[in-house]
């Protein structure tokens, strides 16, 4: 064998392309069983994935030496790369990712006092053009693995320090969870699982622009996930400006599904609104949203605009939005604006990776 036949490689200069965390418990054992290794293998292997923090197989020292060669000539434990990693004043952790095809996603560790919240991605890039949001300036370019979802948990859950542990996952970073659904549900598996992170579907939020099928095939899986749906606009024709994708679908289809997953899931869903200066914060809209939302058991979610450099968009005030809320409670529609988070980082869904495409990383 020479070291130029493509069929034949050297293990020892090839990159394994499988990751590791990315194997479920079935496809550990089945492995380890291949290599003539004890099934109970696999339970350790879990606990170093999930929870002792490896960060490459050569660091789980109570496995066999031989163990750790093999199991390296066939997986990386991880298959993406720490390009940037942001820490924002309060705490805030923004991690830039590069994956196998050098694409990059990003993810957040938010900390609050009895939470430590992470954000993740689903897709490079995001088709539905929303007109304030960084992510999908450069439209789609691909769905996420799940690994590369799952992954993404487990480097924020790296960069918590001892004592802290993971509360919170809200699918809320560069794209559309609702059209990457399998790959995103087989991510949230060891997540779930008792020897995997042990969190409850209570504790994930998954956020979408409002795919009604997307939404039924969500609540067709039968787990207690929070839905938060990404309205914006009280009415189709204001609806229809700021998120396009919303004139192949419109307002009505997308309130069904909602009401069908409060139905089945008994999930109350939250509505966010991204509040935009003079577009969608006057008091008309106020009244519009709360006529919408009134007699169904909802939340609404006011998200502050992150600035986004290249848009036009801006935040309205402070008079604006409590004048917003007070409508809405009012009208007594639960209503909470959301605090912000990481304001000195690159803090804006898709903000960090626009930067680097832009070329802007390091500057
Ligand atoms: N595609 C999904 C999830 C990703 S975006 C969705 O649309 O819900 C998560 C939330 O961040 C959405 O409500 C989105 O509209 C909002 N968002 C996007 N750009 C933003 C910005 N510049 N400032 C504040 N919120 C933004």
């Amino acid at each position: 064998m020479t070291r130029s036949d493509p069929d034949h490689p050297d293990p020892s200069t090839v990159t394994p392309s499988r990751s590791l965390c990315g194997l479920d418990q079935h496809e550990l054992i089945a492995w380890l069983d291949e290599h003539r290794y004890p099934a109970y293998r696999a339970e350790q292997l879990r606990r170093w994935i999930f929870h002792r923090g490896a960060g490459s197989v050569q660091e789980m020292t109570d496995l066999p030496q031989e163990l750790r060669r093999e199991l390296a000539v066939d997986f990386q434990l991880f298959k993406s790369r720490i390009v940037a990693h942001q820490v924002a004043s309060d705490r805030t952790v923004k991690l830039l990712l590069a994956l196998e095809d050098e694409k990059h996603v990003e993810c957040v560790l938010m900390r609050e006092t009895r939470r430590r919240t992470v954000c993740i991605s689903t897709q490079v890039g995001c088709a539905m053009g929303c007109v304030f949001c960084a992510s999908g300036l450069h439209g789609l370019d691909r769905n996420l693995s799940s690994p590369e979802i799952l992954e993404q948990i487990l480097r924020l859950q790296h960069c918590l320090t001892a004592g802290e542990r993971l509360t919170n996952i809200v699918v809320m970073g560069i794209g559309e969870p609702l059209a990457n659904l399998p790959a995103l549900l087989q991510a949230l598996e060891p997540v779930h699982a008792q020897d995997g992170l042990g969190l409850s579907p209570r504790r994930v939020t998954i956020s979408t622009i409002g795919l009604p099928k997307g939404i039924r095939e969500l609540a067709a899986v039968g787990r207690p996930y929070n839905l938060a749906v990404s309205l914006h606009a009280p009415n189709n024709e204001l609806r229809n400006t700021l998120v396009p994708v919303n004139q192949e679908i419109g307002l009505d289809p997308i309130l069904d599904a909602a009401d069908d997953y409060f139905a089945s899931t008994g999930r109350r869903v939250t509505y966010e609104y991204v509040l935009l200066a003079e577009t969608n914060d006057r008091s008309r809209h106020a009244r519009q949203l709360a006529a919408l939302l009134a007699d169904r058991n909802a939340h609404v979610n006011l998200i502050p605009l992150n600035n986004v450099d290249v848009l036009p968009w801006s935040c309205p005030g402070e008079p604006e939005t409590r004048r917003f809320v007070e409508i809405l409670e009012t009208a007594g529609v639960v209503t909470t604006v959301r605090k912000r988070k990481g304001a000195d980082i690159d803090a804006a869904c898709g903000q960090l990776r626009l930067h680097n495409l832009e070329g802007r990383i390091g500057e």
